[in-house]
């Protein structure tokens, strides 16, 4: 292990002169993000029509907060608001056009 504890030690001794002498970084766990409701970012909600929806699943492949929610089957039943940024990339791959964008206004 490296003989140097902090950047104060690093400043006394110099340039660290094998990766050895460099102190350990920071450390960001994984999963935080799950905690995160991304949603309060949404000014537009995407609002999903079940009767033209076909389950074709392209919403659910391009979304990128994995906000598009499916049952058992793999078959979509809607989204889940609480990470949905309403970036609308749903809505413009949706083929049978059952995403719509409305303002959250609407929801308050
Ligand atoms: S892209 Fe449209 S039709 Fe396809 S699963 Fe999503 S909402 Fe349904
Ligand atoms: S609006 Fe964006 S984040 Fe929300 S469900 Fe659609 S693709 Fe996902």
């Amino acid at each position: 292990m490296s003989g140097c504890k902090n950047w104060k030690e690093m400043k006394d001794v110099g340039k660290p002169k094998k990766w050895q002498d460099v102190p350990m970084g920071g450390i960001a766990y994984g999963a935080s993000a799950e905690n995160v409701e991304t949603g309060q970012w949404r000014s537009i909600r995407p609002v999903w029509n079940e009767d033209e929806c076909i389950s074709c699943m392209l919403c659910w492949v391009q979304c990128p907060d994995r906000s598009i929610t499916t049952d058992e089957n793999g078959k979509v039943t809607g989204v889940d608001y609480f990470y949905c940024k309403g970036c609308g990339i749903c809505a413009q791959v949706c083929p049978k056009k059952a995403i719509e964008m409305r303002p959250e206004a609407e929801f308050a």
